[in-house]
């Protein structure tokens, strides 16, 4: 199996992370990608994956970067952008993320305004297309966040071929932009609509083996059903969201299983099934779009 979003350079890890990665590889795991949610955090996940062969590297601003103060609107909006780009440019960077648009945290945020929200709003949607731009300039996947912001997302996503700068990058073949919808948890209507754009991934969480709230796990387990299985990836969203038996807990990439075998049950097919699907999914996604680099 794949664990396709993780964070092991997270301080939870800080105590036993190489015990963690070794029970991973020791238990089945074949590779993982470290995801990156700042600057700070993306260094730090190129470091783990330079120190070990099966660990891979995500580069990229979480959405939650652009809800403090008003970034957008300062000098050092360049800086960054030239800083991620570098990043990305390293070898065992295999995906720009995690970005993508939350609206949840800062609508239940009291230190926020009304008056904040549009800016933020408008923020975070300035920041994710600043690196949906490296990452078609640098032939990247992108790795998506996203809650309460469905609408926006659409909005963005289904039109980044439309974007000027959508032509032919030297060494890099003409393909459109893949993205990945992280820990997925959108309504039914949602899936549908993202189900049409053909460069659209989804991947599931430990939260899908919840059975409470009942109205969520069914519509988690509904989403699971809809979604076919050559667009699903695994993803333990590690130290968080730790599957049922370990609810609460600290998560680590090995439960990743308890994901593939609910959505084995959900769609009563193997688990075996599921992780060959989902392998061969997150090699295609991940690895074959690093045509024209070394
Ligand atoms: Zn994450």
């Amino acid at each position: 199996m794949i664990d396709t979003h993780t964070h092991l350079d997270f301080p939870e890890f800080d105590q036993d992370r190489e015990e963690v990665i070794r029970r991973a590889f020791d238990n089945g795991i074949k590779a993982i990608v470290n995801i990156g949610v700042d600057l700070e955090r993306s260094r730090k996940s190129i470091e783990l994956a330079e120190k070990h062969e099966r660990i891979f590297a995500a580069v990229g601003f979480h959405p939650d970067f652009f809800s403090k103060g008003d970034l957008g609107n300062q000098g050092d909006w360049k800086d960054w952008v030239e800083k991620l780009k570098k990043l990305a440019k390293c070898k065992k960077v295999v995906a720009i993320g995690e970005t993508g648009l939350d609206y949840f945290h800062i609508t239940h945020s009291m230190e926020h305004g009304t008056k904040d929200l549009k800016k933020i709003k408008e923020n975070q949607r300035r920041g994710f297309l600043a690196q949906i731009e490296i990452a078609k300039e640098l032939g990247l996947p992108v790795i998506v966040h996203c809650r309460n912001a469905w609408d926006d997302l659409y909005e963005i996503i289904s039109k980044v071929r439309l974007f000027p700068s959508d032509k032919q990058v030297v060494g890099i073949p003409q393909s459109r932009t893949l993205f990945v919808l992280h820990c997925y948890s959108g309504e039914k209507k949602d899936t549908e609509k993202f189900l049409k754009l053909p460069n659209v991934y989804f991947s599931f969480s430990g939260n899908i083996t919840y059975p409470k709230p009942a109205d969520r796990a069914e519509k988690l387990a509904e989403a699971v059903r809809m979604i076919p299985l050559d667009k699903m990836m695994l993803d333990s969203d590690a130290p968080f969201l730790a599957p049922q038996e370990f609810r609460g807990k600290r998560n680590e990439p090995m439960y990743v299983k308890f994901i593939a075998e609910k959505i084995a049950r959900v769609k009563e097919i193997s688990v075996e099934e599921v992780e060959r699907v989902t392998d061969g999914n997150a090699m295609k996604f991940f690895w074959d779009k690093k045509l024209g680099r070394t």
